[in-house]
């Protein structure tokens, strides 16, 4: 089996939910009391939101550079960054720790094409909705995305930073998440990617009528692959 480093910590709330995912998963595959061989390096959330909000993202580069090579040197195999937003940065992480990295976009990719949908509705972080470092991931894989307007874009990463990455599940988020992703089936989208690490404790696929991607199940389920691979 191989040692998967992961770079975790924002939220501690999604981390959690990757560490218990990843060994159910290895359990599942080979039975027995079998579990997960990792490292992880977590982030004391509070500095790397302030470094989101303030745009200060070449800062917190270097710091997931540095959380990449610590597991390196730790013995990691392969790196598991566990949110989508900090996905903006991977090409520096990769040229620097020279490590293979394991792409939430691109496992999440891979479940939806065979599906043959071509468009799906994005919820995540502002960053991850408004900037181009995902979409386009996905777009390299043929598929276009549709994000909220610009009122729902701000509840909906309220709604992580202020609730979820807290761990709090709130019946009324939960409706005006609902209502946003039925604004974007209503536009076209034949799936909703879960695009936050977090999302996944709010809605589920009986929630939505249309197919449910949630990215945490995904990368967890692509980041076993590789270390049993
Ligand atoms: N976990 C979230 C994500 O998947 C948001 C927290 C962060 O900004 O890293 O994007």
């Amino acid at each position: 089996m191989k040692i998967l480093g992961l770079i975790g910590g924002m939220s501690p709330e999604s981390t959690t939910i990757y560490y218990r995912l990843i060994n159910e998963l290895v359990k599942k595959r080979l039975g027995s009391l079998h579990s997960a061989k990792l490292l992880l390096w977590s982030f004391d959330f509070n500095e790397i939101a302030e470094l989101q909000s303030a745009g200060n993202w070449d800062h917190a580069t270097n710091l997931m550079i540095d959380a990449g090579l610590r597991l390196k040197k730790a013995g990691a195999d392969a790196l598991v960054i566990c949110t989508n937003t900090m996905h903006k940065m991977v090409d520096a992480i990769e040229q620097e720790t020279d490590l293979p990295l394991i792409h939430i976009a691109d496992a999440t990719a891979v479940v939806i094409k065979p599906r043959q949908v071509k468009e799906v509705g994005l919820l995540a972080t502002r960053f991850t909705m408004e900037q181009d470092f995902y979409k386009n991931c996905l777009l390299k894989n043929g598929i276009k995305t549709i994000t909220p307007n610009d009122m729902e874009r701000t509840i909906i990463h309220d709604i992580i930073y202020n609730e979820l990455c807290h761990g709090i599940v709130n019946e009324k988020s939960k409706t005006q998440y609902i209502e946003i992703i039925n604004e974007l089936i209503g536009q076209g989208a034949e799936g909703i990617i879960l695009g936050c690490t977090e999302i996944g404790m709010l809605i589920k696929q009986e929630d939505v009528s249309v197919p449910v991607f949630d990215t945490t199940l995904l990368h967890a389920q692509a980041a076993v692959d590789f270390a049993l691979s």
